[in-house]
């Protein structure tokens, strides 16, 4: 079959051999690229129109107990500045992002014990009163079901949790000892089954990843048909031991975000601020190939650079104000727009 063939019959059957698959990720043909993106924005246009979902992401913590050999923030990088911002400060963030137009805000951070389950709870419970009509998306790592709970019963709406890769061996190359795929795999259904909208995903060219492993991500993500998908590059981190690691590509990833679109048509996707680290223009372009979120930074200034988890991060110095400006003029330059909108997940 052909490329063109191929793309079809992903759209039309969500299922490709092990033949077709690589021949789909292999290809740098500019008319398959180009109908493949095609394609994944009719699908993205008619399920969620022009508009363009927004996500406040407040970076509260730097502190980790982990040792992800990717992460710039693990646990073992002793020149890593940490910080913690105080609740007033979070609230605060909510809400100068609130006047801004948010209606999502998504508390990310390492896995930092100072946060126990109370304090978490009551972080969510503040941010809910105060805007009963904001979605609250938490992206805090592997927690037990009992603490998952918790958040939920106190208002947590979304969770965020990467799977990183479907492929065990793989996950074995990124993480410590400690750290199981077992594990992580559980969480995500822990989080499904109490109801949370889930939001899966890995990093497009992280060390080690084969083709075979982004066929093992893809057949995942169509069979666990996450509401939120968040795919960027692997970017390499000067204190980690994949410094020397070549990062992922723009490429690999645009087409990745279209694949991942026709697999699951009503998935929100948004175009990452990894994506717009190696390309000026990446994020842009992340929406042309079926991106349809972007999650600017809310983080206070001061801490934006020690939030490293990669080199060369953009967005470190400009105002959440300025950052939503300039956001909005590249959303409206590839024909999109930003709405005011808790932007939930619609099932087609
Ligand atoms: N502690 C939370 C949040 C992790 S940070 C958790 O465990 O889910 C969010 C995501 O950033 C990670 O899931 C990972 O996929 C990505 N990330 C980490 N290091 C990265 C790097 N060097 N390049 C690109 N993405 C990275």
């Amino acid at each position: 079959m052909d490329l063109i063939g191929i793309i079809d019959k992903l759209k039309d059957t969500r299922d490709l051999t092990n033949e077709e698959w690589e021949a789909l990720l292999d290809t740098e043909d500019e008319e398959a690229l180009s109908y493949l993106s095609s394609c994944a924005r009719q699908v993205r246009e008619k399920i969620y129109g022009k508009a363009v979902y927004i996500r406040g992401l407040i970076e509260f913590t730097n502190y980790c107990k982990n040792g992800c050999y990717y992460c710039g923030i693990n646990c073992k990088n002793t020149n890593a500045e940490r910080y913690r911002l105080s609740d007033e400060q979070i609230l605060a963030c909510v809400r100068e992002g609130y006047e801004l137009g948010f209606r999502t805000f998504v508390l990310q951070g390492g896995e930092d014990p100072y946060y126990t389950d109370d304090k978490i709870v009551s972080l969510v419970r503040a941010i809910k009163q105060m805007h009963p009509d904001c979605a609250v998306t938490l992206s805090i790592g592997e927690k037990s079901e009992e603490s998952y709970r918790a958040f939920f019963e106190a208002g947590a709406d979304r969770y965020l949790l990467r799977h990183e890769t479907a492929s065990p061996d793989h996950y074995r190359k990124l993480h410590p000892e400690n750290l199981s795929w077992e594990n992580r795999m559980n969480c995500l259904k822990t989080l499904r089954g109490i109801g949370y909208q889930v939001g899966c995903g890995m990093m497009v060219g992280s060390p080690y990843q084969t083709t075979e492993d982004i066929i093992s991500d893809l057949r995942f993500i169509k069979e666990f048909h996450p509401d939120m998908c968040g795919i960027g590059p692997f970017i390499p981190h000067k204190d980690t031991i994949f410094k020397d690691e070549p990062a992922g590509t723009l490429e690999m990833t645009l087409k990745l975000l279209s694949i991942i679109r026709l697999l699951v048509p009503d998935v929100l996707l948004p175009a990452t601020t990894a994506l717009g680290t190696i390309d000026p223009m990446g994020r842009e372009k992340g929406m042309q190939y079926g991106a349809n979120v972007v999650m600017p930074n809310l983080s206070p200034v001061m801490v934006r650079g020690k939030y490293a988890l990669y080199d060369g991060k953009i967005c470190l110095d400009s105002e959440s104000a300025e950052c939503i400006k300039c956001l909005s003029a590249r959303v409206a330059s590839v024909g999109y727009e930003i709405v005011v909108d808790r932007g939930d997940h619609k099932n087609a």
